[in-house]
């Protein structure tokens, strides 16, 4: 399979309230893969209080905002650095609307339709620009130099020359063509 356009990366959260309910992880990966993404980073972490304050920053003072913070600290929550073409906006579509309540009648067969609960409880978050892609990415996954795969991996990724590991939910660049470029580690 060949992806024709440049790809872009973008971070996308499976939040406390889906990631306790498996058949939901499983119905969200499929959908991750039928949209023909490709999972470049993936981890489950526990975010501390302090951490999801640092996250959610730009919310501080809004009336949902401890609501927030305490939700986002009350569970593991699997973070997915994502490659497609146009992966931020394409993502933010198929979740749908923040507010779920009105998204349920609106937009009911996005993920935030289908799964969120609340309108705090609403199942995945994505990055909204590149900007924050960037930030989002460097705050859950520090070790990973998103310029680099750009310079080094993307065009393989593009290419399709990967393999897909599907127990740790992640593509790699293939073997065989590790060794054609020596800078991927
Ligand atoms: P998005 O996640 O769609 O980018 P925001 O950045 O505006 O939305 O908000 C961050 C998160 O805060 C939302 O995903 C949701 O969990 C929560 N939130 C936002 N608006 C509300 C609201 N009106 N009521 C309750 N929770 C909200
Ligand atoms: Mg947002």
């Amino acid at each position: 399979m060949t992806i024709r356009g440049p790809l872009q990366l973008t971070l996308a959260l499976l939040k406390p309230d889906v990631t306790r309910v498996p058949h939901v992880i499983q119905a969200i990966r499929s959908k991750i893969l039928s949209e023909k993404f490709l999972v470049v980073r993936h981890k489950e972490v526990r975010l501390s209080k302090q951490d999801t304050e640092r996250f959610y920053g730009e919310h501080q003072g809004k009336f949902f905002y401890n609501r927030l913070v305490t939700f986002m600290a009350s569970g593991p929550t699997q973070a997915l650095v994502l490659a497609r073409e146009d992966a931020i906006k394409h993502w933010r579509a198929l979740m749908g609307p923040t507010k779920v309540y009105k998204t349920k009648y609106e937009a009911p067969y996005t993920l935030r339709g289908l799964y969120g609960l609340t309108d705090t409880r609403n199942s995945t978050h994505g990055s909204d620009s590149p900007e924050t892609a960037a930030q989002e990415m460097k705050f859950f996954f520090p070790e990973f130099n998103w310029e680099h795969w750009q310079k080094c991996e993307e065009e393989m990724f593009r290419k399709g020359l990967v393999t897909f590991d599907e127990k740790d939910f992640i593509h790699r660049v293939s073997l065989e063509n590790r060794s054609i470029n020596k800078s991927v580690n």
